[in-house]
Order: C-alpha cells, then structure tokens, then sequence
C-alpha cells in the first residue's frame, strides 16, 4: 500500500533519507510516527532505520550526535530537528529479560522489523510513501489490534517490557490486544519485577494519560501484570473499580498519581513509600501528597481558604479533575480557581509585614517571631484580619501578648 501525501514531518526529513540513498544504501521511516500517519494521528519523533552502519552514518553528515551508538542509534541534526537514525539490527540473548547480550548490526530491513515489539510497530515507510509490512501490521491497524511480532511468549520472554507497552498502546490507541498475545502476558508477567521500575513507570503513566485507560487497564488487570507492579498488589479490588470509572484519560502525570493516591486512600507517608517504590522524583511526590489531600476536601465538601491557599492554583486544577473522574466533585474548576484568586495573599512574603517590622516593635528573635508570622499567614489567608501593615502589627503583639 501506498500513502498519498505524506505529513509535513517526513516531507522535512526526506533530504536525510535522499542522503543516506544516495551513498547506497537504504533508509526508512520506522515506529511509532509510521503508525500513527496511518492512524491519522500527529506524530512526534521521526525515526529513521537505514542498512549504513553508524559510522557510515557519521560520515554522512556534518552535525550527529551519538545518542546511543553502541545500539546503532545516530542522531542528525537538521535545522534544528534531530533524527534518531538507527542502523538494521538483531539481538539475542536477552539472559536478564530485559537488554539483549548483544546486538548485531545487519543489512536487512525485515530483520530488523522481525526484532520490534508489536506489529503495527513493524511498519517502514519509504519516501515515496510506500509502506513495508511484512508481519501483517496493516491488517492489525485496520483491525485495531495490538499483536506481538512473532511468538509472545518468546518475545515477552526476550523482553519482559514489552507487556507495559502492550497495555499503555492498548489505552492509547483504544485497540484491543490480540488474545495469543494476552496469553504471553498472562504467563510472563512476573518477568517484569526484572525491570527498572524507572521503566514501567514510564509505561505505566502513558498508559493512564491514553485516552482510553480502561482499554490497556482491563489487560493490565485480568492477566494479573498489575502484581508485579510496585507496591500494587494488595489494590486489586481499587484497581479493578478505577478500571471500572476511568472512562477517559488523566491530564498529567501528577493527576496520574493522585488518582491513585485517592484510590488507594493512602496516608501523606503512604504516598511517600509508593512514589518512592515507583522511583519517583521529589516534586511529583510532594505534588501528589498536596493534591490529595485536597481530593479529600473536595470530596466532603470542606474546601476552605486554608486549603486553597496550601494547594495553589495548579494542584487545585489537579485535584478537582481527580476527584470529579472519581465523581466525587460538586465543585467547578472555575469556582475553586476565583476563590483561590481572591484570597488576598497567595504567599507569605505577601504579607504586608516582615520579622524586622516586629524587631522594631519590640518582639525579640526567637521561634516566637515565625509563630507570629505563621498566625499572621492564616489570619490574612482566612481573611480575619487585612493585609495591612499596622493592623498586622498590633494583631501580632496582641498574639504573642496573650502567648506569653
Ligand atoms: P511513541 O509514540 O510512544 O513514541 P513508539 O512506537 O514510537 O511510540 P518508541 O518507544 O519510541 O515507541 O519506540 C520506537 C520503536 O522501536 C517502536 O515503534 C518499536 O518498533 C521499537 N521498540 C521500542 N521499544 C521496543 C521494545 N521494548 N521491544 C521491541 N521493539 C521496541
Ligand atoms: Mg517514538
């Protein structure tokens, strides 16, 4: 088959091909940007595969970068857009489940499209818009189904990996996963506990921002992938009920999280032990904590100044989509986000006073000066007091007044 006219992106990225062509050897577009054109999708990244070995490549143009040339990745820089271009390969061995022993470089397109993970990722894409299919994945895209290249149980064995992205494709493309290739996941999922969790982090949360989560989730459930997730096998009855309420996908990764975080019920420390498992950074797990709590409010409708005021405006935008996914919402984003813009500060140094005002009033340093602070924060916040700066200051000395 044939595509008419091809997307603006391969279009810019022809002349890399025509270059590579034209030293004799053979190039195409592969992976991800191949099926989704097809799917009528944008595209992001534009991988090129070529029978030029990586240093053949290198020779090729001025400006590369050797992303990962012990696998045959080149990338090319062109006016400001870079081109993953890796060279034919096989792999074998595969002992630890997850990286090959060894890969070897090869002249063959089929071979190299023979090692890929599903079918519809098995497509190459010639400049003239000629599409190579030699595993049948353009009656898999046709037929909305995600089947392994070859033998699941051996590819799963080969790399364990792959069972994340076969459900986090499954949510984003709303394909089913064929049922031979459901089998090899049933049987290999423990293969996955031999994966950075790093990893199946990424996979996982693609797979929750996908469109359609239920899709990959109900896989992720019914094979049992989900136990050798981190942390995740004592939630099966609230992973099973997300699976059942999540009819579209999450905004962002920290939603992702959050959900999950209200799903589970879990504690502040809670929270901290499961990103920590899943290896998450420090943000995201200090995001998440603050965000749930705030489902919470919003959940049983005790969303109050000093709420907002701790959540801020972005986590409150979070918060409310999680808690309204879960149904469990009464508020609108746009209300929670006026009376969020409405308190009169939206951080402590926006009060009107500072510790030195207090000095020259008398109070002497000491934790007493941030206790008067603090009181002065919340006061301001809840609006008991206005954030003007004698009334902040009388109210201070009567505070530490009746502290002392
Ligand atoms: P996305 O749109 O998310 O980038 P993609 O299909 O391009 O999807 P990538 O992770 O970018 O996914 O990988 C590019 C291609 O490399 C895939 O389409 C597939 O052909 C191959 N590939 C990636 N990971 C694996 C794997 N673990 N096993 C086999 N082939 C893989
Ligand atoms: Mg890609």
């Amino acid at each position: 088959m044939k595509i008419e006219t091809l997307p603006e992106e391969f279009i810019k990225a022809q002349p890399i091909i025509d270059t590579i062509e034209a030293a004799g050897y053979e190039a195409y577009y592969v992976g991800g940007s191949v099926r989704d054109t097809l799917l009528g999708l944008p595209i992001h990244d534009v991988d090129i595969a070529t029978s030029a070995y990586p240093e053949e490549v290198k020779s090729l143009f001025k400006r590369t970068v050797d992303t990962g040339i012990e696998h045959g990745t080149v990338m090319i820089l062109d006016h400001g857009t870079g081109y993953e271009t890796t060279t034919f390969r096989t792999e074998s061995g595969y002992q630890d489940y997850r990286r090959p022993d060894s890969v070897k470089f090869v002249r063959s397109l089929k071979e190299d499209l023979n090692r890929r993970d599903f079918t519809i990722n098995a497509l190459a894409l010639k400049t003239d818009g000629t599409i190579i299919d030699y595993f049948d994945g353009l009656t898999d895209l046709k037929n909305h189904r995600i089947r392994a290249v070859g033998n699941p149980e051996k590819r799963f064995n080969e790399d364990a990996l792959r069972m994340m992205r076969a459900v986090r494709f499954a949510s984003q493309l709303n394909f089913k996963i064929d049922p031979e290739t459901v089998a090899g996941i049933e049987h290999h999922g423990s293969l996955l506990t031999k994966i950075a969790v790093e990893r199946i982090h990424v996979e996982f949360v693609k797979m929750l921002l996908g469109q359609w989560p239920a899709m990959g989730l109900d896989v992720f459930m019914e094979t049992g992938l989900y136990q050798y997730c981190p942390d995740f096998e004592p939630y099966k009855e609230q992973l099973n009920q997300l699976r059942a309420e999540l009819t579209s996908g999450l905004s962002d990764e920290t939603a992702v999280w959050t959900l999950l975080a209200s799903v589970f019920d879990l504690s502040s420390k809670q929270i901290n032990q499961l990103l920590k498992d899943w290896k998450s950074a420090n943000q995201l797990i200090d995001d998440v904590q603050v965000a749930a709590k705030a489902v919470r409010a919003i959940s049983t409708n005790e969303v109050d100044a000093w709420l907002l005021y701790q959540t801020g405006s972005n986590l409150l935008k979070i918060a409310n989509e999680v808690a309204g996914k879960l149904g469990q919402s009464s508020y609108e984003t746009a209300t929670l986000l006026a009376r969020y813009d409405s308190l009169q500060i939206h951080a402590k140094k926006a009060l009107l006073i500072t510790g030195q005002d207090l000095m020259a009033a008398g109070v002497k340093p000491g934790p007493q000066l941030g206790q008067a602070l603090n009181f002065l924060e919340r006061q301001v916040v809840e609006g008991k007091l206005n954030n003007q700066n004698q009334e902040l200051l009388n109210a201070a000395i009567k505070y530490l007044n009746e502290k002392a």
